[in-house]
């Protein structure tokens, strides 16, 4: 749609065009910013000519730059050892209509939108991503993705930062990794999306979020029993309902998801 309050955009080529005047926000495939009304909104400084490396490998860590498209991410080429490498897929299949926006929509836009189906939240979360985040001072910072994403709509970015990259750890990358996700029509918005972890260590991680209104990570040194995986998952609070779920439904789906993770991991 038009953005008619919209009277400039800018293209960024540096850091130094990241300052943004009050009313400006930060354009990454915009294939949210373009889909509803956006009171307020006077300009857009768009990322994508920065010119940033899609993926960077190092021997530690897998970066992904907020501008990859979730197209460039769902192809990442499997790594000897990336047990978690369907997870890319995974993840980037359950945006709703995934197809129509694929080659548009950012890693970066989805984490930023912060709504509670974003699917590249739960791929982060669940590999224990860390967001670095270009602040308004120049300098960097650095926080858990789990922790970037507050709230439905919310999250602790200040006006003017910019999500630059997410950091994987690699570790996370070799850990056995499953995933279930349900939504109510073949193509709809996710209800739950769960997704388990055990890493080489033994420990164990349950990542529940799209039915929470912010993802929940929940961590044990090793697999839990099948009820104390079930206590910590009905202890969630932030489940809710819209039109895609009843928060008693989300519920419901995320304990039993769960539990058959934690069956399928225990082979
Ligand atoms: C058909 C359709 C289906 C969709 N399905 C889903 C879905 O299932 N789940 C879901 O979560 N979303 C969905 N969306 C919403 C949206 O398309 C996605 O969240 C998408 O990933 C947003 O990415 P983008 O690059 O297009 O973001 P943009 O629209 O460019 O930006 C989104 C927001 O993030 C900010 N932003 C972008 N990049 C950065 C950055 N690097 N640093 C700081 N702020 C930044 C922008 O200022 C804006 O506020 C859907 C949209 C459509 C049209």
């Amino acid at each position: 749609m038009d953005l008619i309050t919209v009277r400039e955009t800018r293209v960024a080529r540096t850091r130094d065009d990241l300052v943004f005047a009050p009313g400006e926000e930060p354009l990454g495939g915009g294939t949210w910013l373009f889909s509803e009304e956006q009171p307020g909104l006077t300009g857009l400084v768009d990322l994508t000519v920065l010119g940033w490396q899609p993926i960077v490998e190092s021997e530690a860590t897998l970066t992904i730059a907020a501008t990859c498209t979730i197209a460039e991410l769902a192809r990442i080429p499997r790594r000897e050892g990336w047990k978690a490498h369907p997870l890319f897929s995974q993840t980037a299949n359950s945006l709703l209509a995934s197809f129509k926006i694929w080659n548009i929509a950012t890693v970066g836009g989805n984490i930023c939108t912060s709504l509670p189906a974003g699917p590249m939240i739960s791929l982060a979360s669940a590999l224990d991503a860390t967001a670095l985040v270009w602040a308004t001072d120049g300098s960097d910072r650095r926080l858990p993705v789990a922790d970037l994403v507050t709230a439905s709509r919310e999250n602790l970015l200040a006006h003017g930062e910019v999500l630059r990259a997410i950091e994987i750890p690699t570790t996370s990358l070799e850990a056995r990794t499953g995933f279930r996700r349900i939504a109510l029509s073949p193509l709809g918005r996710t209800g739950t999306l769960v997704i388990a972890r055990v890493d080489a260590s033994g420990e164990a991680v349950f990542t529940v979020s799209g039915g929470t209104t912010r993802p929940r990570v929940l961590r044990f040194d090793g697999l839990p029993s099948r009820e104390a995986l079930q206590y910590a998952v009905e202890s969630i609070t932030e489940w809710f309902t819209d039109p895609h779920g009843a928060a008693d439904w989300r519920r419901a789906m995320s304990v039993l998801f769960a539990e058959e993770l934690r069956e399928e991991l225990s082979a």
